[in-house]
């Protein structure tokens, strides 16, 4: 299947059931609406001059325009590139320019980023008073730039006329392309979140993620009476994968509560859009639990969802269940390289299971923890998780020697992650292998000693990692988040860990802090703590 021929039989299955709501927009689209607004956006972008293979790319954050040119691209054979709303225009240059965009389309400034302003900057040319149009010196590459609202920059077009366009041409040219297009074609180049370091350009195909979404909708029992509510970014394979794709195989509707993230606009969501199923990182979850106005909100139809990207704790897995209802809820483990998800728990997982650890593999991917040799390790032991099968990434875009170094001749994509199996094939996360400490020639896992201080009633969150030391190579350091109103000093986190967890793990330096550098997609940035410490202890 291409996700054209996806989207055209949900338009004949589901029709006018709805399958995009956004409320920050106020907009409501039926299966068989998003299938034609995709079919005249796509007709308007060949019309416009792409080709099939073109990149594509979308700076935004979520809107409906997202969601119709993700599949308005697909269904042209066009590369959609999707770009971090948070990105600075040095950044952003250095994704268009790695990937080679043609086109660009472009939401209307969010918050902080005018994100035509930011193009404008980059190509001069771009702006009204320049005749030249869109002979962007430094982005020689693009020549079409889309605006969701009316344009701003000389040359643009607006998205609108651009589906005016592609009514007006009809869908002849479209269904030729469409005919000639293969599930195996790269369809997608996604940046990875940048947790440890620059984000890398993943590139995966039709055949990749629609069967991820497929997996990880089936994993959460996911049926056409389903909403998922989306709070998480569509840039990323959270979004637009394990919603869009889930919803699109299993016909749900997908629920986006604001453009950004917003823990409020989302609890409201959930409530007035009568969600069944709710996805985040972690930290999105605290943050929506422990929202002051947490209590006026009816989430009684939640019952699934998923919680992943980063260490899931216990206990706020805990808390989600109780308090929000999703009794399903399962968490997933996975990597954009694998388009993302390789894990997921759930189902008929026992509760202890489904908390603990990240469930078992997915159906047709194959798995193995290896050590720094290469050889397989016994249940048990942590080790480099290593995942083979129709997920793995068609590569690094344009950057073979980055995917010759993960993905090796046997076609096992190296993870960077540890993690152990139990003998039943539960899998644990233990951490990255990037952040592990070695303290004294000893492995420490900082996840280990973040699940014991979680357990503190005045940590909201904390975050453990490992900074140099001239004595033992590195020392714990922990960075501690405490509840609204509480306080702690290092003598009563000490305290409080002593003879429950073994001296080494014992974290050598404190902070307490209201916030942690974050990327956008809401994963902690250790490598930023890390730094912020070193600059701070020299
Ligand atoms: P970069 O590769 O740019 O440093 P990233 O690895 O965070 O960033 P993503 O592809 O978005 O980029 O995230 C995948 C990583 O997220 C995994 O390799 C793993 O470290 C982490 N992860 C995902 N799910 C979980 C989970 N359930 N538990 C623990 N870690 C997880
Ligand atoms: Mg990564």
């Amino acid at each position: 299947h291409t996700i054209g021929a996806a989207l055209a039989q949900a338009a004949d299955r589901w029709g006018d059931r709805e399958a995009v709501v956004c409320t920050a927009q106020d907009v409501r689209l039926t299966w068989a609406e998003l299938n034609r607004r995709a079919g005249d956006f796509a007709s308007g972008l060949l019309a416009s001059g792409l080709r099939p293979g073109d990149r594509i790319g979308i700076w935004s954050m979520n809107r409906v325009e997202w969601i119709i040119t993700q599949f308005a691209a697909a269904r042209a054979g066009l590369i959609l590139t999707t770009i971090n709303p948070a990105y600075r225009l040095d950044e952003l240059e250095y994704a268009l320019k790695k990937v080679g965009c043609r086109a660009l389309v472009l939401s209307p400034p969010f918050k902080t980023s005018d994100y035509p302003t930011l193009i404008r900057t980059l190509a001069p040319e771009l702006d009204r008073a320049s005749p030249a149009g869109l002979n962007a010196r430094r982005l020689p590459d693009l020549k079409l730039v889309i605006q969701m609202e009316s344009p701003t920059l000389a040359g643009a077009l607006g998205f609108d006329a651009v589906e005016a366009l592609g009514r007006d041409v009809g869908p002849d040219s479209l269904r030729a392309v469409e005919a000639v297009l293969t599930c195996h074609d790269p369809i997608n180049i996604q940046f990875t979140s940048g947790t440890t370091g620059r984000p890398k350009g993943v590139t995966l195909s039709h055949h990749n993620i629609l069967n991820n979404g497929y997996m990880a909708g089936a994993a959460m029992a996911i049926t056409p009476d389903d909403r998922i509510c989306t709070p998480v970014p569509l840039y990323h394979c959270f979004g637009m994968v394990l919603s869009v794709m889930a919803a699109l195989s299993h016909g749900s509707a997908m629920i986006f509560p604001g453009e950004g993230f917003d823990p409020l606009a989302t609890l409201q969501a959930a409530a007035a859009e009568r969600c069944t199923a709710l996805y985040g990182v972690p930290t999105m979850f605290i943050a929506e639990l422990e929202h002051p106005r947490f209590a006026e909100f009816d989430l009684t139809r939640l019952r699934t969802g998923i919680m992943a990207g980063s260490p899931c704790p216990i206990e706020v897995m805990r808390k989600v269940i109780d308090r929000m209802h999703m009794r399903d809820i399962t968490i997933g483990y996975g990597m954009t390289e694998t388009s993302p998800l390789s894990f997921q728990s759930g189902g008929d997982d026992p509760l202890e299971r489904r908390v603990s650890t990240v469930g078992r593999i997915h159906p047709h991917v194959e798995c193995k923890i290896v050590d720094a040799e290469g050889a397989v390790l016994p249940y048990g032991r942590p080790g480099e998780l290593c995942t083979r099968g129709y997920s793995v990434m068609i590569g690094y875009w344009n950057d073979p020697e980055q995917t010759a170094a993960s993905i090796d001749a046997d076609g096992w994509m190296h993870s960077g992650d540890l993690a152990t199996f139990d003998e039943e094939g539960y899998c644990q996360i233990v951490g990255r292998l990037k952040d592990m400490i070695i303290r004294g020639g000893e492995n420490l896992y900082p996840r280990e000693i973040e699940e014991y201080l979680y357990r503190h009633p005045k940590i909201q969150d904390v975050q453990v990692f490992g900074v140099p030391d001239d004595r033992y190579g590195e020392q714990v350091c922990a960075w501690v988040m405490l509840i609204e109103g509480e306080t702690m000093d290092r003598e009563e986190l000490l305290e409080f860990c002593r003879g429950e967890i073994s001296h080494q793990k014992l974290p050598h330096y404190v902070r307490f802090t209201r916030d942690f550098p974050l990327t956008v997609t809401g994963k902690i940035q250790k490598f930023a703590m890390r730094d912020a410490m070193i600059a701070e202890l020299q």
